[in-house]
């Protein structure tokens, strides 16, 4: 389970800063892609192999004087209680406030361990105008820099401590066969109806878990001789030997269960079209690299034009997770549901795929040969050989020359002969070129 930091602070002490700079390295992957919307509240850090999730209750904007006071304590309650650790944000500049007086109070109430940031000390971390935030009685204040990028690491560090890390993160290791099921989707969208129908259907295999309440919950069964571990999203409680989805949709606990999964069934709900929180979450899946299914819920519910409106909006607001197939179903009238299970197998496969250094040798030099890639100044960028880089998703990394000048376009093609040579459906692929000098 990634670890939750949430950063909480009265308005401009940094807190949207510090939340770039922790999420920054995982942004920069996909910054590139048409139609992903970011939701600047939840996001993916990593320092080295450790991950975490940040949560910044910044950037909100309340129309009333009263209204940011009463809104900021209300965000910060939410995600104070979704944290495992809460970064408390001060501006050094500006010095110790009521307000910050206010909000230390009720974190140490909060029962959560706490870590005092001062932000803004660029050229400051010796400075005795440091000491005066001891007072807030929340241990040794850490010197920061948001927007220089100072003292961050040991921020990060100091918050990661006492949680363990796996050497090996699910993702990257072998497969194990049993598809890491997670159904995703927003509040009302049918997740519940969907898991319901499923387990009414499945004779489970119910088993133990351990009591914390850190531990998701996870229910095995199996489908057309397919082992599936299905995650909990939609608040999945036990009641005896049986397994019922309750709804409780939390962010938090949605990117914690796409981590954990291999695979995710992103559900819409037909009747509503694609909204930002549709995008928000499919952009976190993207982000996670996970392999993804797209089912359209409640398809029973809309009329034809609809129907072609909808088709048209996702392929719009979701160009970017356009290699997921697309299911048209219907939880509650139990229609399409069967396809689904064969697509989630095969995205599964499509993601843990094993390829060759010769198949995708051969691939890439055919590719060239077909379409030379583009000269950049005096150089024309060569390929030489392929290898893959990883699993789920599946990486391919490009040896060669002057590799920097392949264009995203020339990348795009390589893909979809990869893509069409496997037959990848329903994973993303990632194609990194490597120069030799
Ligand atoms: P939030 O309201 O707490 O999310 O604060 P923001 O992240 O929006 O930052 C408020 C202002 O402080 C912006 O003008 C930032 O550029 C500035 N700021 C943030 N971090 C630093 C820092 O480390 N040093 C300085 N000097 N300014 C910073
Ligand atoms: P969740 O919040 O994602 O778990 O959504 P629920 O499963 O609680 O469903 C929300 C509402 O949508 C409920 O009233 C369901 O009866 C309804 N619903 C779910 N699936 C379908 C469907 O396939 N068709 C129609 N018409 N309604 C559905």
């Amino acid at each position: 389970m990634k670890p939750v930091i949430a950063l909480v602070g009265r308005p401009n002490v940094g807190k949207s800063t510090l939340f770039n700079r922790m999420t920054k390295s995982r942004d920069a992957i996909v910054a590139d892609f048409a139609g992903l919307t970011r939701d600047r509240h939840y996001g993916d850090g990593r320092l080295g192999e450790r991950e975490f999730i940040v949560i910044d209750t910044g950037g909100f904007e309340p129309d009333s004087t009263t209204g940011i006071v009463k809104e900021m304590a209300k965000q910060t309650r939410q995600a104070v209680a979704e944290a495992d650790v809460v970064v408390f944000v001060v501006d050094i500049r500006l010095g110790l406030s009521a307000q910050d007086q206010d909000i230390a109070r009720y974190l140490r109430t909060a029962n959560k361990r706490i870590l005092l940031a001062v932000n803004k000390a660029e050229g400051m971390s010796e400075s005795p105008l440091l000491g005066e935030f001891h007072e807030l009685g929340l241990g040794e204040p850490h010197p920061v820099s948001a927007a220089h990028g100072q003292g961050i690491r040991s921020l990060i560090e100091a918050a990661l401590e006492p949680f363990e890390f796996d050497e090996q993160g699910e993702a990257g290791g072998e497969p194990d066969g049993v598809i890491r099921l997670a159904v995703a989707g927003r509040p009302n969208v049918g997740k519940s109806t969907l898991i319901n129908t499923w387990l009414g259907e499945e004779r489970l295999v119910a088993f133990d878990m351990p009591g914390t309440t850190r531990d998701a919950i996870s229910v095995p069964f199996e489908r057309n001789g397919q082992q599936f571990q299905l995650i909990d999203t939609a608040g999945l409680r036990r009641k005896g030997k049986v397994f019922e989805a309750i709804e409780k949709f939390s962010v938090v606990k949605t990117l914690q269960a796409i981590a954990d999964a291999n695979v995710v069934l992103l559900l819409l709900d037909a009747t509503q079209g694609v909204s930002d929180q549709d995008a928000h979450i499919a952009g976190y899946i993207l982000d996670s690299g996970r392999a993804v299914v797209l089912a359209v819920n409640k398809w029973d519910a809309i009329d034809s034009y609809q129907r072609e409106q909808l088709k048209r909006s996702i392929e719009l607001r979701l160009s970017f997770l356009k290699f997921a197939p697309i299911h048209n179903i219907s939880a509650l009238k139990r229609q399409g549901l069967g396809p689904l299970w064969g697509a989630l197998a095969d995205a599964y496969s499509s993601a843990y795929k094993k390829m060759t250094t010769p198949v995708l040798t051969r691939l890439i030099q055919e590719a060239v040969e077909h379409q030379t890639p583009k000269k950049v100044g005096h150089f024309r960028p060569k390929l030489r050989y392929a290898h893959q880089g990883g699993m789920n998703p599946p990486i391919v990394i490009v040896h060669g020359n002057s590799l920097e000048g392949v264009t995203d376009a020339y990348k795009r093609y390589l893909e979809g002969r990869i893509r069409a040579h496997y037959k990848l459906v329903g994973t993303p692929l990632r194609i990194e070129m490597r120069s030799s000098k």
